[in-house]
C-alpha cells in the first residue's frame, strides 16, 4: 500500500512539474497533450511496455521535458524494470540535442541501469566516458567505477578508484574500503601459500586502517603458516581492542598459534576470560570450556558452562550444556535428554548468525563485505538466545 501511494506521488510530481514548465512558457496554458495522459494511465495499469512507447514516440526529449523522462527511467529502474529503463535512457541520449553536463547526468543514470542489470562492461565503457565530466557527475562516476570493480574482484583497479574518492568528508570509509582490498589480496597470496606478498598486502591494510581486525586476523595466519606462533598470538590478540565481536573469528587461529607455541594453556585462558568481560560470546565460552575439559574434566566445564548461561542464556551454550550431560548420564535421563538436544538442535538450525548494521541482510557465515548494500564491516555476529 505505501509503495502504491509513493507510486502514485511520484507520477503526480512528473505530471505537475511537467504541466507547470509548460504552462510558464505560455504554450498550451490551459491543457496537456492528451498522449501525456495516456502514458500516465498506462503506467497506473502497470502496462509499462506501453507507457514507455507512448513516452518515447510522444513526448519529445529537450531541456523543458528532461526532468520527466528521467523521472520516468529512474521509477523503472527503481522498481527493477532494468530493460525498460535502459530504453528511457537511451532514448534521451539518442534523440536529444542538450546541453554537455546534461547529456553526462543522462550518461551517468544509463551506467547505473548497466551496472544493476549486470552488464559491467557497458557500465564501464560510460563511467570511463564520464572520468572528464564535471566534479559530482565524475564522483558519481566513480563511484559506480569502484562498484564495477568491486564485483569484477579487481581489487588492485579498485584501490586505484577508491583512492581518488578517499577526500573530503568521506575519507574515512573510503580508507576502510582501501583496507578491505588489500586483505582481499592478501587473502589470494595466503590461498596460494605466497606469504611474503600477503604479508605485504597485510601491510597496506594496516596502512589504511590501523584498527583493522581483518587484517590482524590474516596476519596471524600467515604468522602460523611460518610457524612464527608468539608472533602470530600477539597479533591475533590485538583483535581484543580493535572490535572484541570479531574475537571469535580469532579463536582457531589463536588455538592452532598456542598449540605450536610454549605459551601455558592458562595464558591462553586468561586472555579468553578478558575478552568474556568485554563480549559476552558464547563461542568464547565454548573455546574455554575446551581447555578446562582438559584439564578438569566434564563437571568443571558444565559448572562454568552453566554459570555463564545464567548471565546469558545461548541455545548453542544450552546444547553443549545437554552434551556434557548425556556423556555422563544413563537410562531415561539419556534418553530425555537426546530428544531435548534434537529440538535444541533444530531451534538454531536454519537462524541467521551474521546481521549487517546498516541494511540488515542476514545469512549463516562471516562476510566482510555486505552482498546486500556493498558496505564494508558492517556486518557482525548476532548476539542473544539464538546467536552469540
Ligand atoms: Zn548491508
Amino acid at each position: 500500500m505505501e509503495t502504491w501511494l509513493l507510486y502514485l506521488l511520484i507520477v503526480f510530481a512528473i505530471g505537475s512539474g511537467w504541466w507547470l514548465g509548460r504552462r510558464e512558457r505560455g504554450k498550451r496554458a490551459d491543457s496537456l497533450d492528451p498522449k501525456y495522459y495516456q502514458g500516465l494511465n498506462f503506467l497506473l495499469n502497470e502496462e509499462p511496455d506501453r507507457a514507455v512507447a507512448t513516452f518515447i514516440d510522444d513526448l519529445e526529449v529537450n531541456s523543458d521535458t528532461l526532468e520527466t523522462h528521467l523521472a520516468l527511467g529512474g521509477l523503472l529502474r527503481r522498481r527493477g524494470e532494468l530493460e525498460k529503463a535502459v530504453v528511457v535512457h537511451e532514448n534521451i541520449l539518442n534523440r536529444a540535442s542538450l546541453d554537455k553536463e546534461s547529456m553526462q547526468h543522462v550518461q551517468l543514470e544509463l551506467a547505473r541501469d548497466y551496472l544493476l542489470a549486470g552488464l559491467l562492461d557497458r557500465a564501464e565503457e560510460l563511467s570511463v566516458v564520464l572520468a572528464d565530466a564535471s566534479p559530482s557527475v565524475k564522483n558519481d562516476s566513480y563511484k559506480i567505477t569502484l562498484e564495477i570493480y568491486e564485483r569484477e574482484k579487481e581489487w588492485s583497479q579498485a584501490i586505484e578508484v577508491a583512492k581518488l574518492l578517499a577526500v573530503g568528508d568521506r575519507t574515512e570509509k573510503y580508507e576502510k574500503a582501501i583496507s578491505h582490498y588489500y586483505c582481499e589480496i592478501a587473502e589470494i597470496h595466503l590461498s596460494k601459500n605466497r606469504n611474503e606478498e600477503a604479508r605485504s598486502a597485510v601491510s597496506e591494510a594496516i596502512g589504511h586502517d590501523a584498527y583493522s581486525p581483518r587484517a590482524s586476523l590474516i596476519h596471524g595466519r600467515v604468522d602460523i603458516n611460518e610457524h612464527l606462533f608468539d608472533d602470530a598470538i600477539r597479533v591475533l590478540q590485538r583483535i581484543k581492542d580493535q572490535d572484541a565481536v570479531y574475537v571469535p573469528e580469532s579463536l582457531d587461529a589463536l588455538a592452532v598459534a598456542y598449540e605450536g607455541s610454549d605459551h601455558p594453556v592458562e595464558e591462553f585462558r586468561e586472555y579468553l576470560t578478558s575478552c568474556l568481560e568485554v563480549t559476552p560470546s558464547i563461542s568464547i565460552v565454548l573455546k574455554i570450556a575446551a581447555t578446562i575439559r582438559d584439564e578438569s574434566g566434564d563437571e568443571a566445564v558444565a559448572k562454568f558452562v552453566a554459570d555463564h548461561l545464567k548471565k546469558n542464556p545461548t541455545i548453542r551454550g544450552l546444547t553443549q550444556l545437554i552434551d556434557l550431560h548425556i556423556d555422563n548420564t544413563e537410562g531415561i535421563a539419556k534418553e530425555n535428554l537426546s530428544i531435548l538436544r534434537s529440538f535444541t538442535q533444530a531451534l538454531v538450525a536454519d537462524k541467521p548468525a551474521y546481521r549487517c548494521n546498516h541494511c540488515g541482510f542476514e545469512g549463516k557465515k562471516m562476510r566482510w563485505h555486505c552482498p546486500s548494500c556493498k558496505d564494508w564491516s558492517t556486518i557482525k555476529p548476532i548476539f542473544g538466545l539464538e546467536g552469540e
